[in-house]
């Protein structure tokens, strides 16, 4: 059995029976925001570390497949995409992700937390490399709200990068705020969350999220899953929902023809994606 000692951040999953430990090198920040605990570790083996209220949010190690799947999913799936809102997202890495999609004309990056995007630049600033893009606007305050408030019709994909359903995040995950982004979404528009663990969550989260993307109006709802060993049992996923099309009829020859580096995300990938484990298909479209 290996040696948990003070030299080890742990990410302690109480109600599930499991934790993820990596071994630190440092602290190198530690701050009560207006909203979260932040913390920013050195590991020894993961880079840099940050979390938020206890838990892991990104290790400059892995995060490329959480933010690539976040994004270039939902990208490659809208027909046209122009005008892109991210809600949450404050370390950058979706932003980053986004900005490389030249078709894309507008991205608002919607944060409640200015404190965890100025954390990243420090301590993360390969995925803020692209914060002065012109396309690009930061905004800190709280993306429920700035959903409401968005004119019809204006959007063409909006990407919900939160932290868990518990604080500010908890409207994040409700059939009110999946109505806003249907209201705000043009005609052909798509709306992606993340939404857990497979595992954990298919049952709970993921499904009551069916229910409430279905009844705001989107035709189609599909769970992409990937890996990500810093969460809650190694492997998480992000929730597509569309108001028209369907959701294998995504743009296949531009993804493979992207004319951008990706590290995890690949047009096959993503074919292979769409095709749910079965124990899920039973949970959700059984
Ligand atoms: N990859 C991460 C994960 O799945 O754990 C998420 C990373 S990102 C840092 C999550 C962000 O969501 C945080 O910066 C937090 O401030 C933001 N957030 C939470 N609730 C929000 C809200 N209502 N509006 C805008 N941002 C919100």
């Amino acid at each position: 059995m290996s040696q948990i000692d003070n030299t080890w951040f742990s990410e302690v999953m109480a109600a599930d029976g499991s934790a993820f430990s990596l071994k630190i090198k440092r602290k190198l920040h530690e701050e009560q925001t207006q909203y979260q605990f932040l913390e920013v570790y050195e590991t020894e083996t993961f880079g840099n570390l940050m979390v938020l209220d206890g838990s892991n949010m990104v290790t400059s190690r892995e995060n490329f497949l959480y933010h690539e799947m976040l994004s270039h999913v939902p990208l490659f799936t809208h027909p046209n995409p122009k005008r892109v809102a991210i809600i949450g997202g404050g370390d950058c890495g979706t932003l980053r992700e986004v900005l490389k999609h030249k078709g894309v004309e507008e991205v608002f990056q919607i944060d409640i937390d200015e404190a965890v995007t100025r954390a990243s630049e420090k301590y993360f600033p390969e995925l803020c490399e692209s914060n002065n893009d012109p396309r690009a606007k930061l905004m800190w305050i709280d993306g429920i709200k700035w959903i409401q408030d968005a004119p019809k019709g204006s959007l063409d994909v909006i990407i919900v990068d939160s932290t868990d359903p518990v604080g500010p995040a908890v409207g994040l995950f409700a059939e009110d705020f999946y109505k806003a982004c249907f209201d705000a979404l043009g005609d052909d528009g798509v709306l992606v969350g993340q939404s857990e663990s497979p595992l954990f969550h298919t049952a709970s989260i993921i499904k009551q999220m069916y229910v409430d993307l279905r009844s705001a109006g989107f035709i189609e709802v599909n769970t992409f899953p990937f890996p990500q060993p810093i969460y809650p049992t190694g492997w998480w996923s992000c929730t597509v929902a569309i108001k028209s099309g369907a959701m294998q009829n995504f743009r296949e020859q531009d993804a493979r023809n992207a004319g951008f580096e990706t590290l995890y995300y690949t047009a096959d990938l993503h074919k292979g994606a769409l095709v749910m484990p079965p124990f899920m298909q039973k949970i959700l479209k059984g």
